[in-house]
């Protein structure tokens, strides 16, 4: 795979900067679930929180192909870093207000953003909406100059921490897409209640709270381009957002490899490593194929965002494919490493449990499917 000087660069800086900052501190940040606002700010110290967003945002103008090897890095090192930093503050959040907000929104929020002064959330899903976003329930209505919005969003990650959140709420029942709008509402709105949701199986130094909406009132400045729009910044989002998560599985496999390879050559069994056991051997040799392939899928779909072609295809190929290799290649670790893989003092449990998250979350791995379906068959499922 061919890459250019600065994309290898971005590349080692965010793996000497994950290596250092990061994965030394995974364990007892997964037992503590501390979130990761501290390893945010010096990400942005860093300049590995600005990613490809226009400079005079505050963004670091990089292409895509640069960012998911960032991603890949970090996510490798601690998927929870990676959903609350990356995924979610850059790709869904940044990608909604810089593509969608008019020149004062983006001066207003961006550089907050990309500076880590500031923490964003995304909250599309609701209680009894997941897949079909279309039918949310959650309204927003005018009134005078201002929108009130009723309702509540579930699963919301950095729902509890955030001071921006993208709320997506529909402003005429029974329209389905056509009505769907975007605002952004700050964390401590009048109106706003935010519960944590605890006990997840992964991802647990990340947050995901619930949040309830009841008469807050945003005034048309929080609105991103005109009320129907909200379906399609969505989309355009969870595009960005799926492409990082796809690199971010990259980055799972690779440090499941790398751990694998490590055990595999100092364990002795029947007097020899068990790197010399064929049986042995075909485990990594099949992880370290899924993983060149999903790498080669990512950044496929890195390539062609950052040429400005339609991508749905080759993004959602990715997702899929890189967050079911990455479930299959730690349940395969933990194997490999026999007993002590279902320790958590080993990283491959922690990384299976991660993995999973990845593959529900920005569409489950059956939506992508659904949706690569439609762009090959011409025909929606849905
Ligand atoms: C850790 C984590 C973090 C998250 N963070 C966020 C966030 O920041 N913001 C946000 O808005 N959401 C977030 N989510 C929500 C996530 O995007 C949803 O959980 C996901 O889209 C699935 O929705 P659901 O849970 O309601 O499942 P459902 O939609 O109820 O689906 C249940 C099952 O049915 C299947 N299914 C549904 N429809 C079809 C169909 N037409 N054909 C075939 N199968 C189908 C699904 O694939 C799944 O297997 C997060 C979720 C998790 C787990």
């Amino acid at each position: 795979m061919q890459l250019t000087e600065a994309q290898r660069m971005i590349y080692n800086t965010a793996k000497s900067f994950a290596e250092r900052e990061i994965r030394p501190h995974v364990r007892e940040r997964a037992t503590d679930e501390t979130f990761p606002l501290e390893i945010m700010r010096k990400l942005a110290e860093n300049g590995l929180l600005a990613g490809p967003f226009p400079e005079e945002y505050g963004g670091a103008g990089i292409d895509n192909v640069s960012y998911v090897l960032l991603c890949e890095a970090i996510g490798g090192a601690s998927p929870s870093v990676f959903t609350a930093a990356l995924t979610v503050q850059l790709s869904l959040v940044g990608t909604a207000i810089c593509n969608f907000g008019n020149d004062e929104q983006r001066r207003r929020w961006l550089p907050d953003l990309f500076s880590a002064k500031k923490v964003g959330a995304f909250a599309l899903t609701e209680p009894n909406v997941g897949s079909d976003p279309a039918a949310m329930e959650l309204t927003a209505q005018r009134d005078g100059d201002d929108w009130v919005l009723n309702g509540s969003k579930f699963w919301i990650s950095n729902g509890a921490q955030a001071d921006l959140i993208v709320v997506f709420a529909q402003t005429d029942p029974g329209s389905r897409h056509k009505g769907v709008a975007a605002f952004v509402v700050d964390g401590d709105a009048q109106g706003l209640e935010r519960q944590d949701i605890p006990d997840k199986m992964g991802l647990t130094a990340s947050n995901t709270a619930a949040l309830f909406f009841d008469g807050v009132r945003v005034g048309d400045d929080r609105l991103l381009g005109a009320a129907g729009d909200g379906f399609e910044i969505a989309q355009t989002s969870l595009e960005a957002g799926r492409t990082s998560t796809a690199a971010c599985a990259v980055g799972i496999i690779q440090s499941c490899l790398d751990a694998c390879v490590s055990y595999a050559k100092q364990r002795e069994q029947w007097g020899k490593p068990i790197a010399g056991h064929q049986l042995v051997q075909e485990m990594v040799a099949d992880m370290a194929t899924d993983c060149e392939a999903a790498r080669l899928l990512t950044i496929q779909a890195a390539q062609t965002r950052d040429a400005g072609e339609p991508a749905t295809k080759h993004v959602v190929m990715a997702k899929h494919f890189a967050t079911e290799a990455a479930v299959k290649a730690a349940r395969t670790a933990i194997s490999l490493h026999g007993g002590v893989g279902y320790l958590r003092e080993y990283p491959v449990e922690g990384l299976l449990r991660d993995a999973i998250g990845l593959s529900l979350y920005e569409g489950t791995t059956q939506i992508q499917k659904l949706l690569l379906g439609r762009e090959v068959l011409g025909v929606s499922a849905f």
